[in-house]
């Protein structure tokens, strides 16, 4: 009988690969991506039509490729990455089975432009299908462009089983966050259909979280870090309460790989246990590094599964990192000050829902008019309130976290400061008008004023915008504006937040603004700075997905109120920042990300002293 096996033509090899590493257009902004992250770029511009049925480009400013290498890269198991097959134990690139680019060149057309640093010219390739139409020399700038225009072109029958745009749209902008939060020092931008999407500009993890999630991320994220042997362990984990019906917000990233584990999912979850609404997920952004060879990355086409050699000790590690930051979150917006022990309930946390520790604030009261007489809110049971909230947690020793820290006791505190103004207990006092200092246990806590207050006022004005408490003060006469026709309009657009913080307008229509109520605690001298602060914001900000009105007006606000470095504050005004920016969700950064406090320990001055 003659003999029957013959050896597959090379574009049905390519084809029949294509189905394996190419499922959708994701799959494509997936590869694409890592490739221009592999060839060390800085920058990378992923454009998208149609959801990727019609284009999908990505540009970056890597290193580039020869003429010879940039044909060569649409070869089957041509690849840059491994050489012998020891490399596949040792990986430190995204790709390395060189069949990417072979595939997507089977099923679409594809355009090349590419140049070397050291090249004067560099080359634009043309393949359809698997064939060469056109190849020319080129004036392009360093790095290589991919353009992979009507995927599935030559197979009906998986173009027509692609989703709806949305749905497909959905797949490559989840790519697009796994690949640009993985990689937080490289700039990343997507457009679709000619609007920009995202603009993600190199920074840390945290800010890469933030600025791919929306400026609100920012206060759900509980910093979970820990090092050992065999993992180190850095990211954040969600705040239980801001836990979602979907699991959307859910990421591990192991050596700058995402990746998918059921199994170390399982360890958050149950870290989180007794903290969650039945139907949520914890959100978190996770990134553990290991030695690369003791993780496997080749069991899956798509790469999106990786076998540990230890996979049990991660599991542990991990559930009990986040438990231990979740615990500390819960006491971290109180610092740990001398406490009334009979406040204190020897039951252990894990058994409690975590709460946000909550101030009650008489919010009738202004805390900087010095007329009236101190009210109740200054009085020692408020601070006791939040003194309290201590209660029932407990934390492992941790030299940096401020969540230990603890007030130093009044006698000490007395008999430096002995004060007898209206306190007999001075724990406050203002160094050059613009840092208030405060005495701990373990030292001192220097706070910006300007920043604290910043954050005190964003966090009220976001409570208020978002469950309309707001009371107003009436003006005796209306107030009018005069603003430019531009500003108007983007004022506009924000009349219903403006008016959910307290303003009140009498008219507000093209050409003038009349107000006749104000947010409690802001005085009319101040409105002609509060409304040209915001209409500067409102045009300044960079539009993203997340961009949310609240946020924004908050965060402007909250600006331009908070009270400024150089202004002499009393004692109460002092102990009233104090007092509410540890009651903050997030008292440690301002709203735009700045440090608010640090701290000075009697061991570093000892240090200084050299006792
Ligand atoms: P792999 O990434 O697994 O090596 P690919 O098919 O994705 O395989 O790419 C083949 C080769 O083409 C790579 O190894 C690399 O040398 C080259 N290459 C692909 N994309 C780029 C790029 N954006 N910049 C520079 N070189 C690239
Ligand atoms: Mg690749």
């Amino acid at each position: 009988m003659a003999d029957i096996i013959q050896l597959l033509p090379d574009h049905v090899a390519n084809q029949i690969a294509a189905g394996e590493v190419v499922q959708r257009p994701a799959s494509v902004v997936k590869e694409l991506l890592e490739n221009a992250i592999d060839a060390g770029a800085t920058t990378i511009k992923l454009l998208v039509k149609n959801a990727g049925k019609v284009l999908i480009q990505v540009i970056d400013d890597g290193k580039g490729m020869s003429a010879k290498d940039a044909r060569l890269s649409f070869e089957r198991h041509a690849t840059s990455k491994i050489k012998v097959a020891d490399d596949l134990f040792n990986l430190h690139t995204k790709g390395f089975r060189g069949e990417a680019l072979a595939s997507i060149a089977a099923i679409a057309h594809v355009e090349m432009k590419t140049k070397q640093a050291s090249d004067e010219l560099g080359i634009s390739l043309s393949i359809d299908g698997s064939v060469f139409s056109s190849e020319e020399l080129i004036a392009t700038p360093k790095g290589t462009s991919i353009a992979v225009k009507n995927l599935f072109f030559n197979i009906p029958a998986r173009r027509n089983f692609l989703k709806s745009d949305t749905v497909e749209l959905r797949h490559i902008i989840d790519e697009f966050q796994r690949v640009a939060l993985a990689h937080p020092g490289i700039n990343f931008s997507m457009f679709h259909n000619g609007s920009d999407l995202f603009k993600l500009l190199k920074g840390n993890f945290r800010n890469r979280v933030v600025s791919t999630f929306g400026g609100k991320t920012n206060e759900k994220l509980v910093p979970v870090e820990e090092t050992t042997e065999v993992v180190t362990l850095s990211g954040f984990a969600g705040k239980p309460e801001y836990s979602k019906k979907s699991r959307a917000e859910q990421f591990f990233f192991v050596n700058n790989r995402y990746i998918k584990s059921p199994y170390l999912n399982h360890a958050i979850t149950s870290a989180f246990e007794g903290l969650l609404q039945p139907g949520k997920h914890p959100s978190y952004f996770l990134n553990l590094k290991v030695d690369p060879k003791s993780i496997d990355i080749n069991i899956h086409p798509t790469k999106t599964e990786i076998k540990f050699d230890d996979e049990q000790t991660i599991y542990a590690i991990l559930r009990a990192a986040v438990k231990y930051s979740l615990g500390q979150f819960s006491i971290a917006p109180v610092l740990d000050f001398e406490r009334d022990k009979n406040l204190d309930t020897p039951y252990g946390y894990t058994a409690n829902q975590a709460s946000v520790p909550k101030v009650e604030v008489d919010r009738t009261f202004n805390p900087f008019s010095k007329s009236s007489e101190p009210a109740p809110y200054y009085s020692k049971a408020s601070t006791q309130s939040w003194e309290g909230l201590y209660v029932g947690l407990e934390s492992k020793s941790n030299a940096d976290n401020f969540a230990n820290l603890s007030y130093e006791s009044d006698e000490m505190t007395s008999s430096i400061f002995d004060d007898s103004r209206e306190h007999k207990v001075q724990k406050t006092f203002q160094l050059h008008n613009k840092y208030i200092i405060n005495t701990i246990k373990s030292g001192m806590v220097i706070i910006d004023q300007n920043r604290a207050h910043e954050r005190i006022l964003y966090e009220e004005f976001l409570q208020k915008t978002t469950i309309n408490e707001a009371v107003s003060q009436q003006l005796l006469f209306p107030l009018q504006l005069k603003l430019s026709s531009s500003g108007i309009r983007a004022l506009k657009e924000l009349k219903l937040a403006l008016e959910s913080t307290g303003f009140v307008f009498s008219s507000f229509d093209n050409e003038s603004l009349e107000l006749t109520g104000l947010p409690l605690g802001v005085k009319e001298s101040e409105i002609p700075t509060v409304f040209d602060q915001l209409i500067h914001d409102i045009e300044t900000e960079v539009p993203d997905v997340n961009f949310s009105v609240s946020d924004l007006l908050s965060k402007s606000l909250a600006k331009s109120l908070a009270i400024k470095n150089g202004k002499k504050l009393d004692h109460q005004e002092q102990e009233y920042i104090v007092n509410t920016l540890f009651s903050c969700k997030e008292p440690s950064v301002s709203p735009s990300n700045k440090t608010i406090f640090t701290t000075l320990k009697v061991d570093e001055l000892d240090k200084r002293f050299n006792k």
